[in-house]
């Protein structure tokens, strides 16, 4: 294929030469298998280190093999995490292996699944490729790679990657494996734009909704995100909707503009679910173009998730009832009166996110700090001002992060000392975090009484009484 010239020769004359990396993926829709054949173009080095997916991923690599452009074997190294193929001098590398998947249904959003009937990936489950962060930091360039799928007859492939044709472009070694993609021959897609982006949503499967009500939620949380805190990152987002595994209801942000919703069979498009929805939007901005602690990522996305969603809906009480459920899920955490979220972060990675600080604290810690910036400026300025500054900030930066200290100054500068008070009490203490505060913080925020439900909370309507 012409891929090479195309991509190479124009643009890239002036820069030291780029390797580069074509993979031909097959999927054969007969098993729980994908072939993948890979040549690479070698300037300099007579070797390329080649990353496998990660433990974890859903996938394994099998049957792995290098040749030369003539169909010599090449020497191929096994190591910790990848392969090593040398060869003599610059020239063509090729590689070819087979991926098994541990899972026919994905059992998450950032998990793989393979099928006769649908693939729903991440994108490092897949391939066997350099590693950006090593390329970065041995300041080699990243190769030019481009993608051609063969596919089961009636098959469609979704991507957020460029295409000419049959042939997808990623822009980066961070675009090609950290994206989400997904192939079947019944997703229906839905292209739009809102917050000067493009937006595609694929939608597979049937659930108790209809697809209008989720490309609306998704249009909201994109126009909602963008009115607040400027134009959506990136100019295209695609946002892949299959049906899971029950109980394994799922979505995520997988690089910076690549957003998974696995659902449950069934499911109903409820505040829980919008509000997920919501939040994954918004990580498009916190978590895609801005990096900071977990809490803010996390949390504090959760919290403008949750009020936006209520604005959307225009009904405060929505904004409310999550406030308090964080309030209840945060009374249950054990250690919520002795670290800080930050140390939690650093301290207890992973787990159960309902018992985390970084979500249930972080959320109530941005209900907080916006009341306590509302009122120490005198409604002159709120959380919205603060996301905005450190946003304007993580441009300016390679890595996009921004540090606790910059979160507390920008704060402070926003709400005077009444928000560097709480500040204090919430972020840099372990105070406990009441009902009261919390009711206070809604009031200042909606301008209505929302005051907490009775306890103990109302019984679910479908739960079953206790068996004799
Ligand atoms: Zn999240």
């Amino acid at each position: 294929m012409a891929l090479c010239a195309a991509a190479g020769a124009a643009d890239l004359s002036a820069q030291a030469p780029a390797d580069t990396l074509i993979y031909n993926v097959a999927v054969t829709g007969t098993g729980p298998h994908l072939s993948v054949e890979a040549r690479v173009v070698i300037s300099a080095d007579a070797s390329i280190f080649l990353d496998a997916p990660p433990a974890g991923a859903g996938t394994s690599v099998t049957a792995f093999g290098a040749s030369d452009d003539r169909g010599l074997t090449l020497r191929v190294q096994r190591t910790g995490g990848g392969y090593v193929v040398s060869r003599n001098g610059p020239g063509v590398i090729r590689f070819r292996y087979q991926l098994a998947f541990t899972d026919s249904v994905s059992s998450g959003s950032t998990a793989s699944g393979l099928d006769a009937t649908r693939l729903y990936a991440v994108t490092r489950s897949l391939f066997v490729a350099p590693d950006p962060v090593l390329y970065r930091k041995i300041g080699r360039p990243y190769p030019l790679v481009r993608l051609v799928f063969f596919l089961p007859p009636g098959w469609r492939l979704v991507a957020n990657w460029d295409s000419t044709g049959p042939v997808l472009a990623p822009r980066s070694g961070e675009d090609l494996l950290q994206g989400t993609l997904a192939a079947a021959s019944d997703y229906r897609f839905y292209d739009g734009s809102a917050g000067e982006a493009a937006y595609t949503v694929a939608v597979r499967g049937s659930r108790a909704f209809t697809d209008s009500a989720l490309v609306d939620l998704v249009s909201a949380s994109l126009r909602l995100g963008a009115a607040a805190f400027g134009p959506v990152p990136v100019p295209h987002v695609t946002y892949i909707s299959d049906a899971g595994r029950k109980g394994r209801t799922s979505g995520s942000l997988q690089g910076t503009a690549s957003i998974g919703l696995l659902w449950e069979p069934g499911e109903m498009l409820e505040r829980a679910r919008s509000h997920d929805t919501f939040h994954e939007t918004l990580h498009l901005w916190f978590g895609g173009a801005m990096e900071a602690e977990r809490w803010w990522t996390e949390g504090v996305t959760d919290y403008f998730a949750a009020r936006f969603y209520a604005a959307w809906r225009d009904d405060p009480r929505e904004l409310a009832a999550l406030c308090y459920e964080s309030l209840r899920n945060y009374a249950r955490i054990p250690h919520r009166l002795t670290i800080t979220m930050a140390a939690e972060a650093r301290s207890l990675p992973g787990g159960d996110n309902t018992i985390r600080l970084v979500y249930r604290k972080g959320m109530l810690a941005g209900l907080l700090l916006d009341a306590a910036i509302r009122r120490g400026s005198h409604a002159s300025a709120t959380l919205d001002d603060v996301a905005r500054r450190l946003l304007t900030t993580a441009r300016t930066r390679r890595s996009k992060t921004v540090s606790e200290a910059e979160i507390g100054d920008a704060v402070a500068e926003a709400g005077g000392s009444t928000a560097s008070r709480e500040w204090s009490r919430v972020v840099a203490g372990t105070e406990k975090i009441t009902d009261g505060q919390v009711a206070a913080a809604l009031r200042t925020v909606t301008g209505v009484d929302l005051p907490p439900p009775p306890r103990p909370a109302i019984p679910k309507a479908l739960s079953k009484p206790p068996s004799p």
